[in-house]
């Protein structure tokens, strides 16, 4: 007799010590959001499976640790050769689970990559300091050794490139690592971890848990974890923060955002337009840089809005698999009603809603068409909230004076863009707007591997950012070596603080 079909699907494993494994205990279920069924069972793990992976972390960590920086950095090369050759089917897994399209995903799995190729280079990377006579035949250097047992929490919308801003700096730098991706899109962790192994990345060294609070939790109280980088929502980031902090751990904490882009009236508006359009509705706006305010300075709002109206109702919604499409759908039923209540929120807030995204005529799945609101004031609620959806606001002010001060009056600060062809008007925006990512013309500014990605305010809790050299440097203790040999004869320090001179 044919089992029923939810008892035939699959259940992602976790992975532990170089192995896939399945997990006692409660289950939870992974959605394709372009057909809104369910397609696979993930584990929610407890903190026994979370001990699990510390246990095998920690076993593995001083072999790790020791490796000579050249195996390190080749085992890493290796893994960026398996990357770049699985890139088609990890960006396939990711708009399975997550459902944007394949070019967005590939471009997505693309930007994860070019973190392994910068960690590729550790062994430059981690050079240290050395200054010769900081005394008299005394020499100071400083070396950088890896914190320990890492881990990592990330959010749903990017399945591959944000675990990628992780792990790879991590472990390049001798740490190991439990990774605990999202619930939400879970596969694409473990094929990372399959091929890790393959590129001869020692067990225990890398491992991947999955679950939902209690995972979180469990990773965030363990004594045997010293570092925990996480990205996700701003409630949830805080609260990693803080509890990191109670417990001791070293901790990076990237929270959500509302990004705003100030458009002049010398822009160019049609390239404007364009480029708006791409931040604004690219992956259905769930990006932690999309663009989801543009600040309208004098006379650029009425003909941008012509323009943003005409190209946004042109675009293609869709299951992301399909050619031609332009615009998936959204990662959760509950996530595509608590967008459509800010939609209803907006109307009855007054703001004028140019296209209405509230129907697209898609028979299943998490769909919102593209929708754009005129006349939106700081004050409502579709303002001040990070919705994570293909809505997008303009608001209208009279000068760059006013626009900045928008900006800067935000919470969130992740990324920000200005659009102008007046590079005084850009250069005072670069130095004035209070936010870690800036774009001049450029609308989503994500800095690419070598430099750090990170926001101030409610967008980063902590003081590094991701990759780049804050990647490193969060990933490594500095340690500073002061060395004599006695046989100089030089005078000893007695009972006083030594001078050294
Ligand atoms: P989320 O905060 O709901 O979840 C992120 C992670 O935290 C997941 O692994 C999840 O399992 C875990 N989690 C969820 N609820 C928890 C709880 N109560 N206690 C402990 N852990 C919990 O975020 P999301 O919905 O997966 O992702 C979207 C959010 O992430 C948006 O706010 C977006 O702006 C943000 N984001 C930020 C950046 C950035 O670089 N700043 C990048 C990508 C996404």
């Amino acid at each position: 007799m044919n089992k029923p079909a939810e008892l035939q699907l699959a259940t992602v494993s976790v992975w532990i010590n170089g192995k896939a494994v399945i997990p006692q205990g409660r289950m939870g279920e992974v959605f394709n959001p372009a057909t809104g069924q369910v397609t696979r069972h993930v584990p929610l793990c407890d903190a026994q499976v979370i001990d699990k992976a510390v246990q095998a972390a920690t076993a593995a960590l001083p072999a790790w640790r020791d490796a000579s920086i050249l195996r390190r950095a080749r085992v890493m090369q290796k893994f960026l050769d398996l990357l770049q050759k699985n890139q088609q089917q990890l960006a396939a897994l990711v708009t399975e689970e997550h459902g944007k399209t394949l070019p967005d995903a590939m471009g997505s799995v693309q930007r994860g990559i070019e973190v392994v190729e910068f960690a590729c280079g550790i062994p430059q990377l981690l050079k240290g300091e050395y200054s010769e006579n900081v005394g008299t035949a005394v020499d100071t250097h400083t070396v950088r050794q890896a914190v320990g047992v890492c881990a990592g929490i990330t959010p749903f919308n990017f399945p591959v490139m944000v675990p990628l801003w992780m792990f790879p700096m991590a472990i390049a730098c001798g740490n190991t690592f439990i990774l605990k991706p999202s619930e939400k899109v879970p596969s694409a962790s473990i094929r990372m971890a399959e091929l890790f192994k393959e590129a001869g990345l020692p067990d225990g060294v890398f491992n991947v848990v999955h679950g939902d609070k209690a995972a979180v939790d469990a990773i965030l109280s363990h004594p045997g974890i010293h570092a925990v980088s996480f990205v996700g929502s701003t409630p949830i980031a805080k609260y990693i923060y803080e509890t990191c902090a109670k417990h001791g751990k070293r901790v990076q904490a990237l929270g959500g955002a509302k990004n705003h882009a100030v458009v002049l009236p010398d822009a160019d508006l049609e390239f404007t337009a364009d480029a708006l359009i791409g931040a604004a509705y690219g992956s259905a706006g769930e990006r932690c840089m999309a663009i989801s305010a543009v600040v309208a300075v004098g006379s650029a709002a009425d003909p941008l809005i012509a323009l943003l109206k005409k190209k946004a109702e042109k675009i293609v919604v869709g299951p992301g698999d399909k050619d031609g499409v332009e615009m998936g759908p959204l990662i959760t039923s509950e996530h595509r009603d608590k967008v459509l209540g800010f939609v209803e929120k907006g109307i009855s807030e007054k703001a004028r809603l140019v296209l209405d995204g509230r129907k697209t005529g898609m028979r299943e799945g998490f769909f919102v068409g593209t929708t754009l609101f005129d006349d939106v004031k700081p004050g409502m609620e579709i303002y001040k909230n990070e919705i994570f959806g293909p809505v997008l606001s303009v608001l209208r002010v009279k000068t760059l004076d006013e626009a900045i001060a928008l900006v800067n009056s935000s919470p969130y600060a992740n990324g920000t863009a200005i659009f102008t062809e007046s590079g005084g008007a850009a250069r005072r925006f670069e130095n004035e707007v209070q936010v870690g990512m800036v774009g001049v013309n450029v609308p989503i500014p994500v800095p690419v591997a070598f430099y750090s990605f990170g926001g101030w305010k409610n967008s980063l809790f902590g003081d590094l950012h991701v990759h780049g050299m804050e990647g490193v440097k969060f990933y490594t203790r500095t340690k500073v070596v002061t060395t004599r040999w006695p046989h100089q004869d030089t005078p000893s320090a007695g009972l006083n603080m030594p001078t050294l001179g």
